[in-house]
């Protein structure tokens, strides 16, 4: 493999819809079939109480690293589409879903357009983004932003428990 073009990639899952823990370790599954990437690591599955909109289920959420020769939007497209395939139905903001695929961080790029923002927008005030992504990536950095423990640390009145599974 040829470093050089292979990107490290964080990518936010989560979902609240249609057996939860098993979306997570399917799409797991559907990052490692990716065109030009490799699956680097996936962190533990973790419950969250929903945040904006609270009258629905519990999601579950993680964070895996991947390595893409994917550009951004390329990857955006793909995420979607894998999105689409676990029946992702878009109704509105903070709806319950089945399935959301958020890039967190490419390389060290700062990027925004009307697609795509990199770091994503709201990374650093999610606890269910921050924990599982520290477990992964502790020396991990945030172009633009303070130190992810204290990013994590205001965020700690979020309720966030780690899940085993087997
Ligand atoms: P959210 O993830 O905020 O709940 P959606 O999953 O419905 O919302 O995403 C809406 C749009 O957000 C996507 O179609 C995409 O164009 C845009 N978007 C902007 N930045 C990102 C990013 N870093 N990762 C994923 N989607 C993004
Ligand atoms: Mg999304």
């Amino acid at each position: 493999m040829n470093k050089k073009y292979f990107k490290p990639v964080f990518i936010a899952l989560g979902s609240n819809l249609k057996n939860p823990v098993s979306q997570i370790q399917q799409a797991f599954n559907a990052l490692a079939k990716l065109p030009g990437t490799h699956l680097v690591k996936c962190s533990s599955l973790y419950k969250s109480s929903p945040i904006g909109k609270i009258d629905q289920p519990d999601f579950i959420n993680a964070v895996a690293q991947i390595e893409t020769s994917l550009q951004p939007h390329d990857l955006l497209t793909a995420l979607l589409d894998i999105e689409h395939q676990h029946g992702r139905i878009r109704k509105s903001l903070n709806a319950p879903r089945t399935l959301d695929l958020d890039i967190l961080l490419y390389e060290n790029q700062q990027y925004c357009d009307e697609e795509l923002t990199i770091p994503h927008p709201r990374m650093t005030q999610r606890a269910f983004v921050l924990q599982p992504l520290l477990e992964i990536a502790p020396d991990c950095y945030i172009p633009g932003y303070d130190d992810i423990n204290k990013l994590l640390t205001a965020c700690s009145e979020q309720q966030l428990e780690r899940i085993k599974t087997s």
